[in-house]
């Protein structure tokens, strides 16, 4: 074991900076409760403790200029029971312990007697079961915390001889780790803190014995003195051992020697260790950081103040002391005192002990004088007991009844002793040292820059004159410059100057020249004035005579013209009614003649009209120029106002005949082409057709539609008839049905009138069908946008629909649908009638009645009765007696039942409102549809209620025909709700 020796006195020349304990230092401390026994808290300012610290620390205190007061922090006292050893569980076996621990209320209470005890109050009571590691936590770990964190600190045991302060402080704990006391975990603790390289941990083990200081680790020093430093009065023992310790196994082999030491030593003194009191000084120095941001001033020990300034972290060092005391037996004390024995040897063995009783008394009773001084030990707990370290004392007691007396002085003690309040303060000093050689080494980095800077400001001084000159340079440059430009401006001004005077002058002169030119000008103005005037007044003369003289002959000229104007004007009259007429003629041959119709007669007869027309055109042409030429000639000769007002207006006359006689010129033209058509159109026909046409009639039938209605045209018809059935021979069916579907709508006009009139006759419907005319046909009637063509095409199925057969194919053709659209949409009269007629004869099939009424049919026949046109009205009755007759038909004969279809569909209204109409191709029809409907008595009560009764009554009376009188007569008779009926109206008939 390397043990370094070291004289305390020679650390760091430093002054002392005391600083209050920290917050997290003080929370141990803060926890104790007021003791039961009558204890009083010394106000702070009278602590004796922080009184002795001022006294001690004044100078120093003063010197540094700092804040001195300490933060309080009163004794710590814990309380020990030393469970009983095999000596007292023998001998006090029948007797209770004396004393009572309440560890939850930190109470003791001591037993005077059986039937009274006293309580006192500790800051910890540990419990006879009490384990090693939680005495050490309670009693000793703050103070090795505060330690660590710069602040003195002392751990002391006291009590009677066997109650365990060795047990307790000096414990190495090499058999079982759990029984390592005091020394030893703390120095763990320490150790585990410390860092090697920053920190340095250095220790003392002493003895003291009869006011001897024996160091334990070089027992040959047995007398060492304790000195005061007159200015910190900081207490030193110079000459003592001072092992610097990295690790805790050099520790434990220290305490071993100093355990070996100390028993040697007892041993020849024949004293034993209980009457000795074992010191163990831990010193610990820690370098901290100080974060100093203000300009300060610190005094040196030789009064010279150092300026440290702002910026410069003074390093800084805490020496703290761990002092762990295990005191000697205090039983001797006890005996001592209340014996009475003034033993000079008990006196002078425990000197120290008794002082130290003295001093914490003093202290306790905030005594001003406290007799530090008596005694060794009290020098050297100086610190511990009124001073700056934190201090906290175990007091140990054993169980006996036996040693209740010594055990109760113990417990007093211990009160006392919790009385005492310190002042602690950190232990930090500045480190100059290291504070001087930073700053050396700041100055050196310093006095290069300031050589650097001094150079570069050299530097920047000759650069700068340097460019100055070239600035001043420059600048007499500008100058001279300027100088010249001034010169320049200046006579530049001085001549503009000059000229301006010089055009003053001018403009003067040019002025009284203008004025004298202005002058002469008016004269002149004057006598040419005068001469103009005279030559124009003769000159007027000359032309007004000149005028009046072509205005006469004019005026005889115009005389003229007027009377060939209203020549003209006949003329024109008479043009005009030429091509009215020839228009009317036109006309009426459009319209009375088909194409192919044209008689060559009449072609020629109007060919001739118009040869005529154009030559009298062309003479009114040739007479219009020669006016033309005229009116130039006049245009040219007059120039006389009045006449020319006259002109103006024959001119304007004259235009509006021009225009005129454009248009009738344009009428002509279109005229000429018209007729030019009609007779290429002639000519081709009659071309194909070829000249021996004959004149076969049909003769026409009751049910064929005729397309073409004007009588006086029948004879045309029939003609035109015996041409298409020839066409028809030499074309061919295919070919006139494949015009059906041409382009040109002219073309197909003419194709569907063919085939309508083909489909007139009975003999080609067949063949027209079986061609596909049908289908042609209806798709003309769906898609065709020409009335013309849908009126004849629907005129052409109405033909076809003359066959049973073609009237299934129809309605599977879609054929009804069709015809009741086109109803729908039509507004032509010949169209309806044409749709009408087909429907009708469609009607009239027995096997379609049902799907012509679902497509829509009947419906579509009766909203043709809005056309009113007398010829659609005889086509709607003619349908709805058809379809009444295949009804009662059908009912006759047992297979149709029910109302009748027309009477759902609501025919019976207008049935009802013509079956007296005045045209008797209506009325005969509805008279008909009526008696069928009533033949059977489902539909009665509808012919009732319809108000049809009485019409049928009617017929039953006034029907020209005898037939359909008749029938009448029999329905009535036959039915008896018509019976019923007439008997509820009193009605014979
Ligand atoms: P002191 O130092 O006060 O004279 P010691 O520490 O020498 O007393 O203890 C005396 C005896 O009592 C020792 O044998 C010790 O082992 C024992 N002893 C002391 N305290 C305890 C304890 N808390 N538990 C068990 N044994 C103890
Ligand atoms: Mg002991």
């Amino acid at each position: 074991m390397a043990f370094a020796s070291h004289n305390s006195k020679n650390g760091l020349h430093a002054s002392r900076l005391d600083r209050p304990l920290s917050v997290n230092s003080m929370k141990s401390l803060a926890s104790s409760p007021t003791a039961l026994t009558p204890t009083s808290t010394r106000p702070k300012s009278a602590a004796p403790g922080s009184s002795s610290v001022q006294r001690r620390n004044g100078t120093g205190a003063q010197k540094s200029g700092k804040d001195d007061s300490g933060v309080s922090g009163r004794v710590r006292v814990a309380v020990r029971l030393r469970p009983r050893n095999a000596e007292e569980l023998a001998a006090d076996a029948d007797f209770a312990d004396c004393v009572e621990l309440l560890p939850e209320l930190k109470r003791l209470k001591l037993r005077k007697n059986n039937w009274d005890c006293e309580t006192y109050q500790f800051d910890e009571v540990l419990t006879e079961t009490a384990s090693q590691k939680r005495v050490y936590e309670v009693v000793a770990k703050p103070v090795v915390e505060s330690v660590l964190e710069g602040y003195n600190g002392t751990v002391m045991a006291y009590g009677q001889t066997g109650t365990g302060k060795t047990f307790t402080l000096g414990r190495l704990g090499e058999e079982d780790c759990a029984d390592r006391g005091i020394m030893v975990r703390a120095m763990e603790d320490i150790l585990a803190d410390i860092s090697p390289e920053h920190d340095t941990l250095t220790v003392s083990y002493l003895q003291l014995y009869m006011e001897t200081v024996q160091d334990l680790l070089a027992p040959e020093r047995d007398n060492i003195a304790i000195v005061e430093d007159p200015k910190t009065g900081d207490v030193s023992l110079p000459g003592t051992t001072l092992v610097e310790l990295k690790d805790q196994k050099s520790f434990l082999e220290l305490l071993q020697t100093g355990e070996a030491n100390r028993f040697a030593s007892n041993t020849k003194l024949n004293t034993e260790s209980s009457r000795s009191h074992a010191l163990l000084l831990v010193n610990v120095k820690r370098s901290a950081k100080n974060k100093q941001e203000k300009d300060f001033v610190i005094h040196n020990e030789n009064g010279n103040s150092v300026h440290v300034s702002k910026g410069h972290r003074v390093p800084t060092i805490r020496k703290s002391k761990l002092l762990i005391v295990d005191l000697a037996g205090s039983e001797r004390v006890d005996k001592s005192g209340s014996e009475g024995h003034q033993l000079e040897e008990a006196k002078a063995i425990n000197l120290s002990l008794t002082s130290l009783g003295k001093c914490i008394n003093a202290l306790a009773e905030n005594s001003p004088h406290v007799p530090t001084r008596d005694s060794k030990l009290t020098r050297l707990l100086r610190d511990s007991f009124g001073g700056t370290a934190r201090t906290s004392l175990i007091i140990t007691i054993g169980p006996s009844p036996r040693h209740r007396g010594e055990t109760s002085s113990t417990i007093l003690f211990g009160q006392r002793a919790m009385k005492v309040e310190n002042m602690v303060k950190l232990k930090e000093e500045f480190d100059y040292k290291s504070l001087c050689r930073r700053l050396e080494a700041e100055l050196d980095k310093l006095i290069a820059d300031n050589e650097r800077q001094a150079q570069a400001i050299f530097d920047g001084e000759e650069d700068m004159e340097r460019k100055l000159e070239e600035a001043g340079t420059r600048v007499a440059e500008a100058e001279s410059k300027l100088a010249a430009a001034l010169e320049v401006i200046s006579k530049e001004k001085q001549r503009q100057q000059k000229e301006l005077v010089e055009m003053m002058q001018n403009l003067q002169i040019e002025r009284a020249h203008r004025e004298r030119l202005e002058l002469e000008l008016r004269e002149n103005v004057q006598d040419l004035q005068d001469k103009k005037k005279k030559q124009i007044y003769a000159e007027n003369e000359k032309h007004q005579k000149e005028i009046r003289d072509i205005f006469e002959q004019h005026q005889q000229e115009i005389k003229d013209v007027q009377t060939r104007l209203a020549n003209e004007c006949g003329q024109r009259e008479r043009l005009e009614k030429e091509l009215h007429e020839a228009n009317i003629c036109l006309q009426q041959s459009k319209e009375i003649l088909e194409p192919e119709n044209i008689h060559k007669e009449e072609l020629s007869d109007l060919k001739q009209m118009l040869e005529k027309e154009c030559e009298l055109r062309q003479q009114a042409e040739r007479e219009l120029d020669a006016f033309k030429r005229e009116e130039k000639k006049l245009t040219n000769g007059i120039t006389e106002k009045n006449d020319i007002g006259e002109i103006w207006v024959l001119k304007k006359r004259l235009e509006q005949e021009l225009l005129e006689r454009e248009k009738l010129e344009d009428e002509i033209k279109s005229l000429k082409q018209q007729l030019l058509q009609v007779h290429v159109d002639a000519e081709e026909r009659s071309r194909t057709i070829g000249k021996g046409s004959s004149a076969r009639s049909s003769g026409g039938s009751n049910s064929t539609i005729s397309l073409h209605t004007p009588s006086n045209m029948k004879d045309t018809i029939n003609g035109q008839r015996a041409t298409i059935a020839k066409l028809f021979e030499q074309v061919g069916l295919q070919k006139i049905l494949s015009l059906l579907e041409s382009e040109d709508v002219d073309v197909r006009v003419h194709a569907v009138k063919v085939v309508a009139n083909l489909a007139a006759e009975e003999v080609n419907q067949e063949k027209i069908v079986e061609a596909g005319g049908l289908g042609s046909l209806l798709t003309l009637l769906q898609s065709s946008e020409d009335e013309t063509i849908r009126r004849v095409a629907a005129g052409a199925i109405a033909n076809l629909a003359m066959n049973e057969t073609n009237q299934e194919l129809i309605m599977a053709q879609g054929g009804i649908g069709l015809l009741a659209r086109t109803a729908d949409d039509a507004e032509d009269p010949q169209t309806l009638r044409m749709v009408a007629g087909a429907i009708a004869n469609l009607c009239g099939n027995d096997k379609l009645q049902i799907k012509l009424r679902e497509e829509g049919g009947i419906r579509a026949l009766l909203g043709m009765v809005r056309s009113r046109h007398a010829d659609v009205l005889a086509q709607v009755a003619r349908g709805i007696a058809n379809f009444a007759k295949c009804e009662s038909r059908g009912a006759a004969q047992g297979y149709r039942t029910g109302r009748s279809l027309l009477i759902e569909d609501g025919a019976l209204p207008w049935i009802v409102a013509n079956a007296n109409n005045e045209a008797s191709s209506i009325r005969r029809h509805i008279e008909l549809a009526l008696c069928h409907l009533a033949q059977h008595e489902v539909n009665a009560k509808d012919v009732v209620s319809g108000g049809a009764l009485w019409e049928l009554i009617r017929i039953s009376r006034e029907c020209s025909r005898e037939d359909i009188r008749s029938l009448a007569q029999r329905t009535l008779n036959a039915s008896p709700t018509f019976q019923a009926e007439l008997r509820r109206l009193h009605v014979t008939y």
